[in-house]
C-alpha cells in the first residue's frame, strides 16, 4: 500500500531507560511509513520536567540509531514543524489551550482534589460513574469571581461532548465509547503547565499525522483525543482526524504484563549481550505481527516490503526470551564472516575481555572468528569462547575440571601429547587423530578422550571445536598447557 501521504510518530518520554515496548512502538511506526513511502516524525514529549531527563533523550536516540530506526523529521535532521520536542513548544499549548477556552470547548474547574475525592467516593457508593462530576461545567461569571475571590486555583478541562464516540481502530476493529465513561478531562495544570492529555493530539494535529500507532495501555485516552480534534478541527487548528491502530500488550514471564521495570525489558540488556540489531529487530516485529506462517526469520527489508497495521493482531503478544535468541542466532549465521568479526569487536576488549589489547591476536582471531560465528547465540559470547587464544594461561573453571579430570585424566593426557607432538599441525584432521589414537589406548571413545585435552588446553568443557581451536592455539602453546595440566594433576595425587 504506497501512500507518501503517511505521517507516523513516534513520540516517546524521555524518562528512564529504553525498554522492548517502547521499541516495538518505534518499530511499527518506522515499518509503516517505510513501506508506504510516508513519513516518520520522532517528537520528544518531554513537558514533565520532574521525570525527564538530558540522559533518558540521548540514550533514546542512540537506541534508535543503533537500530537503525531513522527519522524524517525530528530532533537532529529538523523538519517543517520543527521544534520537535514539546519543552520547546511551551507558547503554541498556551496558544491553544486559550482558544479552547474562547470558544468554550474548555473551562476553569476549581474544585479541589479533596472535594472531588468526597464526590467521587459518593458516586462509587452509590454505584454511578466515578469520573469528573461536572461541577464547573456552567460556571457563571459571578459564581467564577467568588471562587477566584476565595483564592482558589483552577484548572483547564476540556468538556466532552454528550454522546457516544465510536471509531475503527486499525487493530481493533470498531470500538465505542459511552459519555459516562469519558468525562470532562484536565488539559492545563492550575500552575499554568499543559498536560499530556494536550499536547500530544495538538501536536499531532499541528504536524499533520494521519495515524496514531501506539500502546493498548492509551486507548483509553483516544475518545478524548478524538473529541478534541475536532474541537481543533473548528478552531482551524487541525484538519482531521488521525486512524488509530492501538498494539497489543507484551506479556513476560507468567502471564504478566511486561513492565518497564522488569530487566527483561530493558533494551541496553539486549545491546550488552549482543543481539544484532536485525535479529532484535526481527524479533520484537513478531510481537503482535507475522512475516508469514512458515517464516519467522527475515531481513528489516522483507519486514518493511511486508508490513502492515492492518496485519497486527489484537491478542496480547509473549515475549519469548529462547526464540528471540534462536532468531538473533540465525542473524548472525546471515551476515558475511568480517561483518561478524567486526560486531564482536566490543567483547574483544575491556570491560569484556580481561585480556590486555597487546595480548590480542588478529590472525588467530580472524582464523577462529568462521568457528564462533555459526555457533553463537549473542555476541557476548565471544569473550569466553576465544579467550584461550589470548590469555597466557587458560581460566580455571572449577566445575570443568572437576567434570573433566577424572581418575585416567592423567594417561590419557600423557598419550595425548605424545601423539599430538607428533601430529602434523597443520591440520586439525591430524589432530583429531592424535587424540582418537590416544582415547584408543586407553579404551576411550573420542568424546571422553577430547574431554581432558580441551580442559587442559581452554580450561572448559564447552566450546568451539577443539582440533581447529588447538590448531589455531599451536603446537608449542598447546603442548606447554597439556603438561601444565599434568603437572597439576601430578601435585594433587
Ligand atoms: N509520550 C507518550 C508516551 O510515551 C506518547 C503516547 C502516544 O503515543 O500517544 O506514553
Ligand atoms: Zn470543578
Amino acid at each position: 500500500m504506497a501512500n507518501a501521504n503517511v505521517r507516523v510518530r513516534f513520540c516517546p518520554s524521555p524518562t528512564g531507560n529504553p525498554h522492548v515496548g517502547l521499541v516495538r512502538t518505534a518499530l511499527f511506526n518506522w515499518a509503516f511509513a517505510r513501506h508506504t513511502g510516508g513519513t516518520m516524525v520522532l517528537r520528544i514529549e518531554d513537558t514533565d520536567a520532574a521525570r525527564d531527563s538530558e540522559e533518558s533523550y540521548e540514550q533514546l536516540l542512540d537506541s534508535l540509531r543503533w537500530l537503525g530506526l531513522d527519522w524524517d523529521e525530528g530532533p537532529e535532521v529538523g523538519g517543517p514543524h520543527a521544534p520537535y520536542r514539546q519543552s520547546q513548544r511551551m507558547d503554541l499549548y498556551a496558544d491553544v489551550a486559550g482558544r479552547l477556552l474562547a470558544a468554550g470547548h474548555a473551562y476553569h474547574c476549581y474544585c479541589t482534589a479533596e472535594e472531588l475525592e468526597v464526590r467521587r467516593e459518593a458516586a462509587r457508593a452509590a454505584g454511578r460513574p466515578s469520573g469528573y462530576d461536572g461541577q464547573c461545567r456552567d460556571l457563571t461569571a459571578e459564581q467564577r469571581a467568588a471562587y477566584e475571590e476565595q483564592g482558589r486555583s483552577s484548572i483547564v478541562r476540556f468538556r466532552m461532548p454528550d454522546e457516544s464516540i465510536t471509531f475503527t481502530d486499525l487493530v481493533r476493529g470498531e470500538l465505542t465509547f459511552t459519555p459516562e465513561n469519558v468525562p470532562d478531562y484536565g488539559i492545563v495544570r492550575a500552575n499554568g503547565a499543559p498536560l499530556y492529555t494536550l499536547v500530544n493530539p495538538v501536536d499531532d494535529a499541528l504536524m499533520g499525522i494521519t495515524h496514531v500507532l501506539r500502546g493498548e495501555d492509551l486507548l483509553s485516552s483516544t475518545p478524548r483525543q478524538i473529541a478534541l480534534y475536532k474541537a481543533l478541527i473548528e478552531l482551524g487548528v487541525a484538519k482531521e482526524v488521525p486512524s488509530f491502530g492501538h498494539l497489543p500488550y507484551v506479556m513476560g514471564e507468567g502471564n504478566k504484563k511486561l513492565s518497564k521495570r522488569d530487566p527483561q525489558s530493558s533494551l541496553n540488556l539486549y545491546r550488552e549481550r549482543g543481539f544484532l540489531p536485525e535479529g532484535l529487530l526481527n524479533y520484537l516485529s513478531l510481537l503482535g505481527w507475522s512475516f508469514s506462517a512458515d517464516q519467522d526469520v527475515f531481513s528489516v527489508a522483507e519486514l518493511v516490503e511486508k508490513f502492515d497495521i492492518a496485519d497486527v493482531n489484537a491478542n496480547p503478544a509473549r515475549f519469548d526470551l529462547k526464540k528471540a535468541e534462536a532468531i538473533n542466532a540465525d542473524h548472525i549465521r546471515r551476515i558475511d564472516v568480517a561483518a561478524f568479526a567486526e560486531a564482536c569487536e566490543p567483547w574483544l576488549r575491556a570491560p569484556y575481555a580481561n585480556w590486555a589489547p597487546e595480548q590480542f591476536d588478529r590472525a588467530a582471531w580472524e582464523a577462529i572468528a568462521p568457528y564462533a560465528q555459526t555457533r553463537l547465540t549473542v555476541l557476548s559470547d565471544i569473550t569466553a569462547n576465544v579467550d584461550f587464544l589470548f590469555l597466557a594461561e587458560p581460566v580455571e573453571d572449577e566445575a570443568s575440571w572437576t567434570k573433566a579430570m577424572k581418575p585416567g585424566a592423567a594417561e590419557l593426557l600423557t598419550t595425548a601429547r605424545e601423539k599430538l607432538a607428533a601430529a602434523d599441525w597443520s591440520s586439525a584432521d591430524s589432530l583429531k587423530e592424535a587424540v582418537l589414537a590416544a582415547g584408543e589406548v586407553h579404551g576411550l571413545k573420542l568424546g571422553k578422550a577430547q574431554a581432558p585435552v580441551r580442559v587442559a588446553v581452554t580450561g572448559r568443557t564447552v566450546g568451539l571445536p577443539l582440533f581447529e581451536s588447538l590448531e589455531i592455539l599451536g603446537r608449542e602453546r598447546t603442548l606447554a598447557r597439556i603438561d601444565a595440566a599434568l603437572a597439576k594433576l601430578a601435585a594433587a595425587a
